[in-house]
């Protein structure tokens, strides 16, 4: 079995409640969502990069599709000489790759790291099948009116059930526009305490300026949607992306 990943690195976690702790990054290729903020590059691509000396900038290529062996061995590699508190999925899509991470997630987890799964939060049938190998979840509920795409609340209601079911840790990201509709914002506070508790840990995002949008929200309206949040949720925390600010992977 093989796959395509885009990026294997280490650095430090520049989003969500794990801010500032060091991952091993592995970045899987390809995602079913056309979010207009999105900052990666979710084509196939033909080679992963691989910064084996972290923060190097001095990157390897090594040529896709790769097999579970050969991600394996990367991983030690790379890991070898850093101090990764954990290896962070992440995409594109990684969940598209189930099938995939069904064959790596159980090598790394006899190796003794922990695994934190970041995803757009809407595929449920394959976080299922995979989900017992899975620490830490790392979920967007993503609202229309950032994502210029059509809203999927019902696929991240399964989602969040699901995570709360198998009792594994897991948090929510908004990432909020200067576009965000304050009724679709409240409709996805409720879902989320619906689904996942009132106790969820609800991470707002400001959305970072990209390529296809420059609607970053003001200061006044984070305040404002943070209190509204609030009196359904008491746990939101807004964190903007570090990692860009200090311009690394
Ligand atoms: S889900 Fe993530 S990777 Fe996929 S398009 Fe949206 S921002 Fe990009």
């Amino acid at each position: 079995m093989k796959t395509y990943l885009s990026e294997i690195f280490s650095s430090i976690q520049g989003e969500g409640p794990y801010v500032g702790e060091r991952h091993l990054f592995v970045r899987f290729c390809a995602c079913h969502r056309k979010c207009v903020y999105c900052d990666t590059n979710t084509e196939l691509s033909e080679t992963c990069i691989v910064e084996k000396k972290p923060g190097s900038g001095e990157f390897e290529q090594i040529k896709n599709p790769m097999s579970v062996e050969q991600v394996a061995d990367l991983i030690r590699e790379v890991d070898a000489k850093t101090q990764n508190k954990q290896i962070s999925i992440t995409g594109g899509a990684p969940l598209m790759q189930s099938r995939f991470l069904l064959k790596l997630l159980p090598i790394l987890k006899s190796e003794g790291h922990s695994i934190y799964l970041e995803t757009a939060g809407d595929l449920p049938k394959e976080l299922k099948a995979i989900i017992e190998w899975i620490d830490v979840v790392a979920m967007d509920v993503k609202l229309e009116s950032v994502t210029e795409e059509p809203a999927t609340f019902p696929a991240h209601w399964q989602f969040l059930k699901l995570c709360r079911t198998y009792d594994v840790e897991v948090f929510v990201k908004l990432i909020l526009s200067a576009n965000t509709h304050e009724g679709e914002l409240m409709t996805a506070a409720k879902g989320i305490k619906k689904a996942g508790g009132e106790d969820t840990l609800v991470v707002i995002q400001p959305m970072t300026k990209a390529e296809k949008t420059d609607a970053v929200p003001t200061i006044e309206q984070l305040f404002r949607w943070q209190d509204k949040v609030t009196s359904v949720l008491p746990n939101v925390r807004v964190i903007p992306q570090t990692h860009k600010m200090m311009e690394m992977l």
